[in-house]
Parts: structure tokens; C-alpha cells; sequence
């Protein structure tokens, strides 16, 4: 996905205006990448509406570029689909029940470990119940990861109804001061109606607060199935998608909550016992997208441009009464936006290679601005009035040379003169025609 979704995007990106067409064709593209890493075809259909019906609207010509306007609008949406904001577990109710629950292998034991793992490290006491009985060492499995974690596993061998065990691990958790007790129930190769039996036997007997089912993300579209129906079932609380580590496609998260409604609250990528963090949507989405750090640069565009100075400044070049000051303005407005080597290096496509044997101009950057700075305000307003005496006593104050400053000036007026027309275009347009 991110790979084709990426190229896409990224042909959008540098285009000055969009069209309803480009949009179109995007959209048949977004919609073919998502539907490509499993999403479900509803979700998939959903999703491309409304990002065209944003895309369409004012908001592809106000600020940023058109393509990264769009990247944006794809990835809020993204991220809305997902949840808004990452859901955390409830522990209220004393002790706290998690029960956890999913197919067999999508990593109900490990992840149990995992989380008391977690639990600890936010000063509880969690304690782990060994409640399937029916896979071969499933018990001996809960106990080593257990230790690993140095956590109380309560067991009751495997000849014990899963519902009686847990019921007692309740008991053992009130004397014992556990604050929280993790379930770890068996699972099935698919769902099967003895599973979901026993199941909906040990929630009714504990009534947990939370119900996790615990999804491998390498599944894709089963992913979204099984959660329906043991949502139906149990009324989970939550989802944890792991294997996030393999060749995993995000699309499995923005289906399952998008058709099922239950919010995933944490993401596994490994089978070390830290490997758990909680669930970010934001962050799901760039993964879903493989933007990298496409997002947070067109975060710090939006954070430097000052959406009124651009019209101001359009203003003025209409009038073509821009001046050194403008200019200043200008460069601290990018310099802003950080060194423009790393502005350079988040566009997608645009790697360390492809920046040797380009010059920077950093230190150009801070040697024009010293030039501006030993200006006179008159002198930054009406360059006209810079004779080779001021030019002297520029260069002197600015440690440059009369040359560098006489450079200078003359840019400065071949780029008045451009905007000058630059500007005249914009006004019959009646368009604002400033980009990043
Ligand atoms: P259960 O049958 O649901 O209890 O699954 P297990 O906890 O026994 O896990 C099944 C396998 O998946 C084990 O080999 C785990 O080490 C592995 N596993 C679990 N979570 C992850 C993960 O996030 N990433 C990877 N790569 N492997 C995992
Ligand atoms: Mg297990």
C-alpha cells in the first residue's frame, strides 16, 4: 500500500492548483491502494466520498499547496476512521477484569504477559489466570511468560472448568491485593460455538471491564469478521492488533473499527514482553499512508505561514510595494520551518542522495540577512536611495562586501519586477496564487 499510495500523493505534491479531475484520479487511486491492503470494501467506498467532498471544497484553495492540502484531508480522515483520540483501559471497578479473548495463535498469552508487563510499570498488581486448559502447555506457556514479567500466575491445571478457575482467581486476587486480573482464555482455529459458550460463561461469572480481543493484523479482512462476531457475542471493550512488526497492513485497523465500532486500544510489534504501546490513530494513519514525515512537515508549513501576512503580503504585491522588510519577514517566516536541509529531506522522494552537490544556502540565508538588517528603514523601503556610500556602509555593517550587497539589491529588483507581474496575473485571476 504505502509504496503505491505514496507515489500517488506524491504526484499531487508541487502542483500549484488542483482540478476536480486530479482529485478524481487520486481518489481512484487512494481507493484502489486501500482496498489492495484489505480494507473493506464499504470503509474503502465511505472514505473515498468524503475525502472528495472535502478535497472539492474551499479547502483545497486556501493555504499549502493543493497536493499536500489533499495528503492532509486523506489523513485526517484517516485518522477520524480510527478514532479520534487513543481510548485507555477503565479501571474503576476493583479489582479490574481484563479478559482476553481471540483466535488461537493471534497472541492472547502473549500479549496478557505483555500488558501485566505494563500494568506493573504503572504501579499495579496485576495477576495472570491460566484459563485455557485445552492446548498442549498453554498452561506451562502462561507460567514462563509469567515469570519473565515476575508476575503471580494462578492456575488451576487443566482439569477445572475455565469458568470455576476464573471465579477463584477472583477470590485469590481479593486476598491477595491484585488489583487488576488478566484472563488468558483458550482460543479456537475459528470460532465455534463451544468456544463462544465457554466464552460468554466466564464474562457473565466475572462481568470484566474489559473485554480485549486480541487480533493479528497479518489476517487482513478475517480480522474484521472475527471481531464482528465475538463483538457479538461478548460486547468487547477493545481490540489489540499485534504482528504489527511483520509484513502487517494497517488496513486491518481502519476496517475493524470503522465496521464494528469497537476502538483498538493497544498495538503490538514483537514478541518481547515490551512490546505493547497504546493505540494512536494519528499515528496509524501515517503508517496506513507511509508518509512519514511528509505530515509533520506540512504541520510546520502550516505553523510558519501566517495565513493573514499572505494575504497582506499578496496585498502588497498587487501593489507592488513589497520592500526589504517584506523580504526579511519572508525569510524568518522559512527559516521558521527549520534548516532547509530537513524541510528538503521529509518531501517523499527526496532523499540525502539526491541533495549532494546541491548547495544549501543557509549561511546565504543568514548573510542576506545581516545586509537587510544593516539597512535603514528608509533604505529597506526605497532601495532606489542606496547609493555606493550607503552601499560602503552596508556591506561594512553586515560583513559583506559592496559587491555582495550590490547583488543583492539587483535580485531584490528583478524579484519586484516578477512580482510585479506575478502579482497583476493574480489579480485577474482573482486567485490567490502563493504557494509554499
Ligand atoms: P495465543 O494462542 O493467542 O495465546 O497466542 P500466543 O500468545 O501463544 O502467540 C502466538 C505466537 O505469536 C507466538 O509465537 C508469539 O510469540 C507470537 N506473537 C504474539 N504477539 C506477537 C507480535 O506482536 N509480533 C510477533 N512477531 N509475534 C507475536
Ligand atoms: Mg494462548
Amino acid at each position: 500500500l504505502s509504496d503505491k499510495l505514496q507515489s500517488t500523493l506524491q504526484k499531487l505534491t508541487g502542483k500549484g492548483r488542483l482540478s476536480e479531475k486530479d482529485i478524481d484520479a487520486a481518489m481512484r487511486e487512494v481507493k484502489l491502494a486501500l482496498l489492495e491492503a484489505d480494507v473493506n470494501f464499504k470503509v474503502v467506498k465511505d472514505f473515498v466520498k468524503t475525502v472528495k467532498e472535502r478535497a472539492l471544497g474551499k479547502e483545497v484553495l486556501e493555504s499549502l499547496t493543493p497536493g499536500q492540502q489533499v495528503i492532509k484531508i486523506v489523513n485526517e480522515e484517516l485518522t477520524r476512521l480510527m478514532g479520534t483520540s487513543e481510548v485507555k483501559i477503565d479501571f474503576s471497578k476493583k479489582p479490574t477484569v481484563i479478559m482476553m479473548c481471540g483466535l488461537q495463535g493471534a497472541g492472547k498469552t502473549t500479549t496478557s504477559g505483555k500488558l501485566a508487563n505494563k500494568l506493573k510499570k504503572d504501579g499495579k498488581r496485576p495477576l495472570l489466570v491460566a484459563c485455557d486448559i485445552y492446548r498442549p502447555a498453554a498452561i506451562k506457556q502462561l507460567q514462563v511468560v509469567g515469570k519473565s514479567v515476575d508476575t503471580p500466575v494462578f492456575t488451576m491445571g487443566d482439569k477445572i472448568s475455565p469458568v470455576d478457575i476464573s471465579k477463584a482467581a477472583l477470590e485469590h486476587a481479593k486476598k491477595n491485593g491484585n488489583d487488576v486480573v488478566i484472563i488468558d482464555t483458550a482460543g479456537r482455529l475459528h470460532i465455534d460455538e463451544k468456544l463462544m459458550k465457554e466464552l460468554q460463561d466466564i464474562h457473565e461469572a466475572l462481568e470484566p471491564s474489559e473485554v480485549l480481543l486480541v487480533l493479528d493484523a497479518m489476517t487482513g479482512q478475517d480480522a474484521v469478521n472475527v471481531a464482528d462476531k465475538f463483538d457479538d457475542m461478548l460486547k468487547l471493550t477493545g481490540v489489540v492488533l499485534t504482528k504489527l512488526d511483520g509484513d502487517a497492513r494497517g488496513g486491518a485497523a481502519l476496517s475493524i473499527r470503522s465496521v464494528t465500532d469497537v476502538p483498538i486500544k493497544f498495538i503490538a510489534s514483537g514478541e518481547k514482553m515490551d512490546n505493547i504501546e497504546v493505540f494512536h490513530p494519528d499515528r496509524m494513519a501515517s503508517r496506513i499512508l507511509g508518509m512519514g514525515d511528509v505530515l509533520s512537515l506540512i504541520e510546520k508549513a502550516q505553523l510558519a505561514v501566517d495565513d493573514k501576512k499572505a494575504k497582506e503580503l499578496e496585498e502588497k504585491l498587487r501593489k507592488s510595494t513589497f520592500t526589504f522588510e517584506d523580504f526579511l519577514d519572508q525569510m524568518q517566516q522559512m527559516k521558521n520551518m527549520g534548516p532547509l536541509e530537513d524541510i528538503i529531506g521529509m518531501i517523499p522522494g527526496m532523499n540525502s542522495k539526491a541533495l549532494k552537490g546541491i548547495n544549501l544556502p543557509d549561511n546565504e540565508f543568514a548573510k542576506v540577512e545581516a545586509m537587510i538588517l544593516s539597512m535603514t528603514k528608509k533604505e529597506r523601503q526605497k532601495p532606489e536611495i542606496i547609493d555606493s556610500s550607503r552601499r560602503k556602509r552596508i556591506a561594512k555593517g553586515s560583513g559583506t562586501s559592496p559587491a555582495d550587497v550590490n547583488k543583492l539589491i539587483k535580485q531584490f529588483k528583478d524579484m519586484r519586477k516578477m512580482m510585479k507581474q506575478f502579482g497583476n496575473m493574480s489579480k485577474s485571476m482573482g486567485k490567490r496564487k502563493f504557494k509554499l
